[in-house]
C-alpha cells in the first residue's frame, strides 16, 4: 500500500455497513504503527456526542481526531507541516468519509501531492441504495479503491448494500434521518442486491 513513499497517495475502502471498513482502517494503523510513521486518524462531527475513537465491531478502537469539517482538516494538517517535526507526516486515515462536506475531495488532492498517503474509509451507498456522492468523488481522485462487502442476512451471498429497518419493516424513503445516522434506533442489515428492497419493491 505504500510503495509510493514520498509520492503521496489516495486509498479508499468502501462498503455497507458490517463489512469490516473501520477493521481494515486498524489494520493499517498496526502498520504504520510497526513501520513507525508518523500519522493522523480523523473522523467527521456528526453529532454533538462523537466519541473520540474509531472502533471496530471486533472490539479493535484508536483514538480519533474529531473534525467539523474538511478546512478544519486541512488547518490541523497544515499546523503539523508548519511545525517542522522532526519525522514528517506520513499518512492520514479517515473513517466515515461519507459524512464530510464536499470541500474534502480538492484538500484530499493537495495533501496527496504533497506527498501524504491518505487512506479513507466510508459507506458507498446509503440506506435507499443511493451512492453517497462525496465517498464517489474521493474515489474518483483516488489511486486505489478497495470494495470490501458483508454477508446477506436473507441469503448468505455477499452484501453490498445496507437496508435500514425500523419496527421489522424495511425503510424505502427518507424519513427524519436523511443519511445512515449510526445513533438513530433504526437497525441496519447487509443485504445482496437481491434482496435490498426499494420504494415500490
Ligand atoms: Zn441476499
Amino acid at each position: 500500500m505504500f510503495d509510493d513513499i514520498e509520492k503521496g497517495s489516495i486509498t479508499v475502502i468502501a462498503g455497507p455497513m458490517f463489512a469490516g471498513k473501520t477493521l481494515e482502517l486498524l489494520r493499517v494503523i498496526d502498520q504504520l504503527d510497526f513501520s513507525k510513521k508518523r500519522y493522523f486518524v480523523f473522523k467527521p462531527m456528526i453529532d454533538k456526542v462523537s466519541k473520540d475513537k474509531i472502533e471496530s465491531r471486533w472490539t479493535k478502537s484508536k483514538k480519533a481526531i474529531v473534525i467539523k469539517d474538511s478546512n478544519e482538516l486541512l488547518e490541523v494538517v497544515k499546523n503539523d507541516f508548519n511545525n517542522k517535526n522532526d519525522q514528517k507526516l506520513f499518512a492520514i486515515i479517515i473513517d466515515e468519509i461519507q459524512f464530510f462536506d464536499e470541500g474534502i475531495v480538492e484538500v484530499l488532492d493537495e495533501l496527496a501531492n504533497n506527498g501524504l498517503n491518505i487512506i479513507a474509509a466510508g459507506l458507498d451507498r446509503d440506506f435507499l441504495g443511493s451512492p453517497f456522492k462525496v465517498t464517489s468523488s474521493v474515489c474518483g481522485i483516488a489511486e486505489n479503491v478497495n470494495k470490501i462487502y458483508s454477508i446477506c442476512k436473507v441469503c448468505g451471498s455477499t452484501a453490498y448494500m445496507s437496508q435500514k429497518i425500523i419496527n421489522g419493516k424495511p425503510v424505502v424513503e427518507n424519513d427524519l434521518d436523511t443519511v445512515v445516522e449510526l445513533k438513530s434506533k433504526a437497525q441496519y442489515i447487509p443485504v445482496c442486491r437481491k434482496h435490498f428492497v426499494k420504494k415500490g419493491k
